[in-house]
This record gives C-alpha cells, structure tokens and sequence, in this order.
C-alpha cells in the first residue's frame, strides 16, 4: 500500500493531523500552497484543470490516481516528518470522498477542529488566528490538544496515532560519523598493513546488516528509508577508497554533495518551520 492511496475507508468523520503555516493576517496555509483554509467548512478541488495531451480532467479530489484532495497525517509521528508540525500542529475532521495510505489520508471535506501552537508563535499572532477561525479550539499544550481531538486510528497506517517513530536508531547517527571519520584517516593510524582494510570492511559488513534490517522492518516509514539511505551512503563512503582515485571522485564527492545541499535543505526549512508570520507569497 502507498502512502497516500489504496484504501477507501467507509465511515463517517476521520480524523487526522496535518501543519499550517500562519500568515500575517492569522490565516492557516498549506505548507504547498497559498490559500488559506476557510473557518469551518473547506472543499478539495483539484488544481490539475487538464490531464495528459490537454484532456479535461474534471475528477471530483481526492482521485486515486491523481495526488489531489486534502492531505492529514494518521498519527503524530507521521505528522513531525515536517518540521512545521514542531511548532503549528492541528487536528482536522475529513468527510466525503476519503483516500487511506499508510502514512494519513487525502480528503475531499475537512474542518479544521483544534490547534496546538508551540510557545515560539507570538501571542498577538495567536490573537489574529483566533479571531479567524472562532471555530477551532486553540491550545498552548500539545498532548492536551491531542487527548481532547484524537485522531482516527485506521489499519492500514504504520503507527498508531500518538505513536512517534522508532527512537532506537538514535545510535545510527553518531556511528554513521564515526565511520565517515574512519574513512578519512590516515591507514598507518589503524594499525599495520591491511589493518585498515579489516576494519574498513568490518564496517561496510556492520553497515550492509544495518540497512538489510531496517529495510525489512515497514514500522516507521520515511524515517526507516532515510536511515537505510544514511547506511548505504556509509558503505559507499568506504568502499570509494578500494577503488582508487576513481573511486574517491565518482563516489565520495557526488556523497558530499547531497550531504551538502541535504543539510543545506534542512536549514531552510527549520528556519521557515520557525518564521512567524510566514512569508505568504
Ligand atoms: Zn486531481
């Protein structure tokens, strides 16, 4: 099943948490698109007028085999893969047209019902999203918000709704640096001849485990992608030098790269994350 399609649930109201960005005004805007949502009721269309050679698509959103429709996560820990939802996160009610993945749902009606905002959103700020959406109900304190406006638990999400991901691979970032860091040291440091070697293929073998294991557990989603990403890169990094010179520029410097502008991303975004009011084109 993917993330955002395969399953049609037949019930009534779902619940689900989704991030906004806040405007100047208090307006609550998708992180991907510009208008805000409406106080009360809001419905889906799809912004895909035509579809392949020109042809009219006119399909009702969400569509299975378009990405249109409202997107919420199914659980908290789905919900934090944006680093929006750190500071601005809120339960919606979806109805109508419903589309489960494994990850959240794509609606065709949503209401906005609570929202959590951390304390970095500024209280004059908060006094205009209130005033704007008298509906919602508006919380400082997180859990509260979730414990009062759960969302819906279905089957097919991988985690639970207050489920956050697997905390366990906290380790493999530390001894991913090591091992980088071990990669680039003088071989006459880790002993005599083929000392390095063996302890370079040690750990591409630790590594390669790794990633085999995290691969087939399906429990956390992107969060067990990204580590078995971070495990190949790893690999990659130590096994450049066997090759030589090549080696060293046709797989360690393409790795700086993404480590670079992956970082460079991740900045941005935080920063945005944290901007109050956001910058709404
Ligand atoms: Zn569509």
């Amino acid at each position: 099943m993917e993330s955002w399609g395969g399953y049609e649930p037949q019930v009534g109201e779902i619940r689900a948490l989704r991030t906004f960005r806040i405007g100047p005004g208090g307006g609550l805007h998708p992180l991907f698109s510009d208008p805000p949502w409406c106080d009360g009721l809001n419905t889906a269309r799809c912004l895909r007028a035509e579809g392949p050679g020109g042809a009219p698509r006119g399909h009702a959103a969400p569509d299975p085999d378009c990405t249109c429709g409202f997107y919420a996560y199914g659980s908290e820990g789905a919900a934090e893969e944006q680093q929006h939802a750190r500071h601005v996160l809120a339960t919606v009610a979806c109805w109508g047209h419903v589309i489960a993945g494994t990850r959240g749902i794509r609606a065709e009606q949503a209401r906005i019902e609570a929202l959590w905002l951390s304390g970095a959103v500024p209280e004059p700020l908060v006094r205009l999203v209130r005033a704007r959406y008298p509906s919602v109900a508006v919380y400082r304190d997180r859990a509260a918000m979730v414990a009062d406006h759960p969302p819906t638990e279905l089957d097919c999400y991988e985690l639970s709704p207050t489920e956050r991901p697997s905390r366990t691979r906290l380790w493999l970032w530390p001894v991913a640096a090591a091992a980088v860091v071990l990669g680039v040291l003088p071989t006459r440091w880790l002993g005599a001849a083929g000392g390095a070697g063996t302890v370079w293929l040690a750990a591409i073998g630790f590594f390669l485990v790794a990633a085999m294991v995290i691969g087939r557990r399906r429990s956390s989603g992107r969060a067990a992608q990204r580590d078995v990403f971070v495990c190949l890169a790893v690999v990659m990094w130590l096994v450049a030098p066997f090759a030589g010179p090549p080696g060293l520029i046709l797989l360690r410097l393409p790795l700086v790269e993404v480590a670079f502008l992956g970082l460079v991303h991740w900045a941005r975004t935080a920063r945005a994350a944290r901007q109050f009011p956001a910058d709404i084109a």
